[in-house]
């Protein structure tokens, strides 16, 4: 059987590595995770080509994290040019943004859309937009398992056979218990998953290096055991992290997230 040729698998079809990144519920660092990921990806080599693209419709904060905001996207004959968060820096830019963040009048705007327009927004995200050559495209996503997860999946399950998703956590049992809901709706769509990441395990003082589990650590260690998921790694609670992503953005390259990082390469590069 052939498969069609849809806007989207044409936009795709010259994208290496799709990374979902998700979390079973907000706050948890999901946003910080994919814009990191998206950052070290693109600092491993010097002709690393990677997109960020942004899914999160009512809440993006992708534009700020990643140094772009006020930023806005053009439109060409050949479709929507993402924001480039290395232009000027590179000759030929290699770190493609997107988020509707991008598209707003004002910040502040609030998106209140149902379903359809949601999935017609995130068809649009996939088919309209230059990706261009990418070795990996990370998505970042709104918590939980919602409309927009299984839009996302119906637009590029047919189309891409390197997909895998990143599931972020904080120890908390509570954090944990949505983080199963997450795990169990990658089994349920058949999405391998590259692993779970332990965010805010543990605070390290900037004054004396102690580390306080002020959300206890290790559950989702425990959690990746028990599943049999990769465990990718932990990020504390670090203040600085704030300061480079509240504050307009940047890299951020403390050890245990670059340790992080490097553990999420490697294990796309063996899926
Ligand atoms: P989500 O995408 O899961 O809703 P965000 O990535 O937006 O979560 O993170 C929520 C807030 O927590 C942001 O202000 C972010 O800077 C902060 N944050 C995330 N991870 C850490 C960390 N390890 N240390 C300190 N602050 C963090």
């Amino acid at each position: 059987m052939t498969v069609q040729e849809t806007p989207v698998s044409r936009r795709l079809k010259s994208v290496k590595h799709i990374i979902i990144v998700c979390s079973g519920k907000g706050g948890v660092g999901k946003s910080s995770v994919s814009t990191q990921l998206a950052l070290s990806l693109h600092a491993s080599s010097p002709n690393t080509r990677v997109g960020l693209l942004d899914i999160d419709l009512t809440g993006p904060s992708l534009p700020r994290m990643i140094g772009l905001d006020g930023h806005g996207v053009h439109q060409s004959s050949d479709g929507w040019v993402p924001v480039y968060a290395d232009a000027g820096r590179e000759e030929e830019p290699r770190l493609a943004c997107m988020s509707i963040g991008f598209l707003l009048k004002n910040k502040g705007d609030s998106v209140v859309w149902r379903g359809p327009k949601k999935n017609a927004m995130i068809r649009q995200f996939l088919g309209d937009v230059r990706w261009g050559d990418l070795d990996y495209l990370v998505i970042d996503t709104p918590p939980g398992t919602s409309d927009e997860h299984i839009s996302l999946l119906e637009h590029l399950a047919p189309v891409h056979s390197r997909l895998s998703a990143v599931i972020v956590t904080t120890p908390q049992a509570v954090a944990l218990l949505d983080a199963m809901k997450c795990l169990s709706f990658t089994r349920a769509v058949n999405l391998p998953v590259l692993g779970l990441v332990e965010n805010m395990s543990g605070y390290v003082c900037p004054c004396c290096g102690e580390v306080s589990n002020v959300f206890s650590t290790g559950g989702g260690e425990e959690m990746a055991k028990r599943e049999g998921v990769p465990f990718l790694g932990r990020m504390p609670i670090d203040p600085e992290l704030v300061t480079v992503l509240d504050g307009g953005g940047g890299e951020y390259h403390k050890t245990p997230s670059a340790t992080l990082f490097s553990a999420i390469t490697t294990q796309v590069m063996a899926g």
